[in-house]
């Protein structure tokens, strides 16, 4: 934690000059800041030299740690041979290239095209222009309304903050119309009183039919889900979700998009998440994991048919007038086929190697009275605490009690996020068992510490 006293401290210094986004600033006023200079490993150093284990990855996307020789070396190489070009007019580097062929073919498309952006954001927002472009193009140029769920989250620009269901979207004064939001799937927290899951999910399927019917199929562009929602606070589908709302969508003719920015590139234990959830979208977003955190890349990879609708209708007017200055970036690109190459050879077995463990020890935890649920896929999950398990009642907004838990187990050296009245855990895929330990070890220590402080 750095030193607030001294007027030049990293601490002062951090906040006198930078804006910090998504930060609660009472919380920094007394806890001050964490200003870090490197990492080693899952572990990042601060300007103090206290190391501090990532259990999130930095943002979900730290996936190779932070120290990784191959990464940084194939930057060095392409920076030194090509520092940089866009991807207009015709023209793109070889990595770019290289790097949309192998997209596909790692993408359980057969066929498809990838276009370039520098955030999942504007990925969300480029798929969601894509999609209007298109039916426009094709004759139907009222189907714009847009389908997410309820906590969802597709990122920060106006229009994926729309898709993106969270209340602290209002003071913007968005959604924007035309964004619409069905029940998140989360069973534990939205099933009724004596509903059964299955019971859930077929609700949850007429409330979708119930909105295609009442809005008018013809004038939907689209539906974007994460195969497990991650900042929504890591929710995995209720039972049969996607089995039931797939064949919806599908009989209206409703494109389905996966935002796999988190579920992307082996975090659920398969390639893809919509791969653990045995399903195809029209479409993928990726982005974090895409470059392991190594550099700012979002990608949209479109599946055949929505690939030749979008060429045919930018064969109709010409050009598709979208991109970005730093799309298809060849240092980012050159990263990423790296990335993909080491997801491929070793790291998406780490995670196969590391789930059990990392499911035990959230199970381990979810025995205590105060935690409610523990939940997850693969090696992203969280653990919500609260006040009474059997009526699932949580602790009293004022309490802050997830911020607590992630403040001591700071204090202990671990990094862990709170979302809502969850801690979650989304570790690198080169963690070692004796890392996980340490994670589950340090979690275990704050919970007793902060519930003891409450009871
Ligand atoms: C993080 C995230 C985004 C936004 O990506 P940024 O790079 O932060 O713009 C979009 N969708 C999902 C599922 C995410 O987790």
């Amino acid at each position: 934690m750095a030193d607030s006293s001294l007027p030049n401290s990293w601490d002062a210094r951090a906040k006198a000059a930078t804006f910090f986004g998504f930060t609660d600033l009472p919380s920094i006023a007394a806890r001050g800041t964490v200003v870090l200079t490197h990492g080693e490993g899952p572990y990042v150093i601060d300007t103090e030299g206290k190391r501090y284990l990532d259990a999130n990855s930095g943002l979900w996307n730290m996936i190779a740690g932070f120290d990784h020789a191959g990464l940084t070396k194939v930057a060095q190489d392409q920076y030194a041979r090509m520092p940089g070009y866009h991807a207009f007019f015709g023209r793109m580097t070889d990595q770019t290239v290289m790097l949309s062929e192998k997209l596909v073919e790692v993408s359980p498309f057969e066929t498809g095209r990838v276009f370039y952006t520098n955030s999942g954001s504007e990925a969300n927002d480029t798929m969601v222009k894509m999609l209007w472009f298109l039916h426009a193009a094709e004759g139907r140029p009222q189907a714009r309304k847009i389908i997410t769920r309820g906590n969802a989250y597709h990122g920060v620009t106006a229009v994926s903050a729309s898709m993106t269901a969270k209340p602290y979207n209002a003071v913007f004064g968005l959604p924007l119309p035309g964004f619409l939001h069905l029940t998140c799937p989360h069973y534990w927290r939205e099933g009724r009183e004596g509903e059964s899951e299955a019971a859930f999910t077929a609700r949850l399927g007429a409330e979708l039919e119930e909105m295609i019917a009442r809005e008018g199929a013809d004038t939907i562009a689209g539906f974007f889900a994460e195969p497990v929602q991650g900042a929504g606070g890591v929710i995995p589908p209720s039972e049969g979700y996607f089995e039931t709302i797939l064949p919806i969508l599908r009989a209206h003719g409703i494109p389905v998009i996966a935002d796999e920015v988190i579920t992307g590139l082996g975090r659920t234990g398969a390639m893809w998440g919509c791969e653990s959830y045995d399903f195809v979208p029209d479409a993928i977003i990726s982005s974090k994991a895409l470059t392991a955190g190594y550099f700012p890349m979002g990608a949209v990879i479109l599946g055949p048919d929505l690939s030749d609708r979008l060429q045919r209708a930018t064969e109709v007017i010409e050009e598709f007038p979208h991109g970005f200055t730093a799309s298809g970036h060849p240092v980012g690109c050159a990263i990423a086929l790296k990335a993909i190459d080491l997801v491929q050879s070793e790291l998406l077995a780490n995670v196969q190697r590391l789930t059990p463990a990392f499911e035990a020890g959230m199970a381990r935890i979810a025995q205590h009275p105060h935690i409610g649920e523990a939940r997850g896929r693969g090696l992203m999950g969280a653990l919500e605490a609260v006040k009474d398990k059997a009526t699932k009642t949580p602790w009293e907004g004022h309490l802050s009690v997830s911020e607590r838990i992630a403040n001591t187990c700071t204090d202990h050296g671990l990094i862990c996020r709170p979302l809502g009245q969850s801690i979650v855990l989304c570790p690198p895929f080169t963690m070692t068992d004796a890392q996980m330990d340490e994670m589950f070890t340090k979690l275990s220590a704050a919970l007793e510490e902060v519930f003891a402080g409450l009871t």
